[in-house]
């Protein structure tokens, strides 16, 4: 896994569109954006406070016109046929972004939460909070098809960077609390579009669990006066758990995971607590990594498994987090899916039909094709 080839730049250009969404185009620049966008106001959008759960809700009821490419289930039309690729908004010379591309970030039409939320329908009510934050949508190459899987490892490569680069201007703004990189893959888990794309999420405050991981953190340290992700690490590692040997991450089925095939992957150094904290040689082999677990999960069941794909990175002031990146995918079996019913979805505590050894054993037994490893890329902002 060690290269010593420095990473290569990567230009990064930034336009804005006529009706003041924002696009990064990464690499080349093969076009301009048109001159003239067809407008989505964000309507009604706001955040309201369930006051029995003491948690927010983020209303936005825009969501609902988004367009559909992937092949909803019976609909007879097949995931990346020609007729779908025909219609998808995200291949060059659609209506997102009008030329070619080696990858590109916009912000999305469809957002649930903008910098300059519309104001609240009662500002006297302090049930009632405004939707500020970011919604941005990470296009990880032109090609119509592909995962982490099949990406080529320069590609791969380029996502990371321009997770890297993304999550750090966001990061940056005072008003993001948690700034969370993800990716939906597959129409199981609600993904509208099949096109090789992921997201990034900025929010003004920051989500239940997440304060709850945080919480977790700051009980350990006081108890135990040391970093509850170094002890989980180093457990995961020694167990019967691990799918790979990885230098620099700690990779595969965690004790206690909600998601029958649920992998994990965490920073191995105390202090890599975000993207940007990434060393060349950490972000080379989470490039690895990232192939590896999804190669595995394709070769599960014979198809391409869908997952969530979340980045976990640290919020302000939480210095025992350890950077991860968190696979959860729905699929029990070749044909059952987990749904999440009413005890996970009244108590959130969740219910695993699998043995998490059992699922890592059948995962770990997975061969992988040996790959390439790319240098990797330090993006170099023009404009
Ligand atoms: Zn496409
Ligand atoms: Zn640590």
């Amino acid at each position: 896994m060690t290269q010593s080839t420095a990473p290569l730049p990567l230009p990064r250009t930034s336009f804005e569109l006529p009706d003041g969404r924002r696009i990064h185009v990464y690499g080349e620049v093969r076009g301009v954006p048109p001159a003239d966008a067809p407008r989505s106001e964000p309507t009604a959008l706001h955040m309201r406070r369930d006051e029995l759960t003491a948690s927010w809700i983020a209303v936005s009821p825009a969501r609902n016109v988004r367009p559909h490419s992937s092949a909803p289930s019976g609909s007879g039309t097949v995931a990346g046929s020609p007729a779908e690729r025909f219609r998808c908004p995200l291949c060059p010379g659609g209506p997102e972004i009008a030329f070619s591309y080696e990858a590109a970030v916009f912000e999305n039409r469809f957002p649930s939460f903008v910098a300059n939320p519309p104001p609240v329908p009662d500002p006297d009510d302090p049930r009632f909070a405004p939707s500020a934050g970011a919604c941005e949508v990470v296009m990880f190459t032109e090609r119509h098809e592909g995962n982490f899987a099949t990406l080529t490892p320069a590609e791969t490569a380029r996502v990371i960077a321009v997770w890297m680069d993304r999550t750090r201007e966001l990061w940056a703004n005072p008003r993001h609390a948690f700034v969370m990189a993800f990716e939906n893959r597959g129409a199981e888990i609600g993904a509208t579009l099949s096109h090789p794309h992921g997201q990034i999420y900025a929010f003004g405050h920051l989500p239940p669990i997440i304060e709850r991981r945080v919480a977790a953190l700051a009980e350990h340290r006081a108890a135990r006066g040391a970093c509850l992700s170094c002890a989980v690490v180093a457990e995961q590692r020694a167990s019967t758990r691990v799918l790979a040997a990885n230098e620099h991450w700690a990779i595969g089925v965690p004790f206690a995971p909600r998601w029958p095939f649920e992998v994990h992957v965490r920073a191995v150094r105390h202090g890599l607590r975000r993207l940007a904290d990434l060393r060349p040689d950490e972000a080379r082999s989470l490039a690895d990594a990232l192939y590896g677990v999804v190669a595995r999960y394709n070769g599960l069941f014979g198809f391409e498994l869908p997952y969530m794909l979340i980045v976990h990175e640290a919020p302000a002031d939480a210095d025992d987090w350890h950077l991860a990146v968190e696979f959860y995918p729905p699929n029990r079996s070749q044909r059952l899916t987990k749904i999440r019913a009413s005890v996970e979805t009244a108590t959130a505590l969740f219910i695993n039909d699998t043995l998490p050894e059992l699922s890592a054993e059948r995962l770990a037994a997975i061969p992988l094709l040996p790959r390439e490893v790319h240098p990797g890329f330090v993006v170099d902002i023009r404009a």
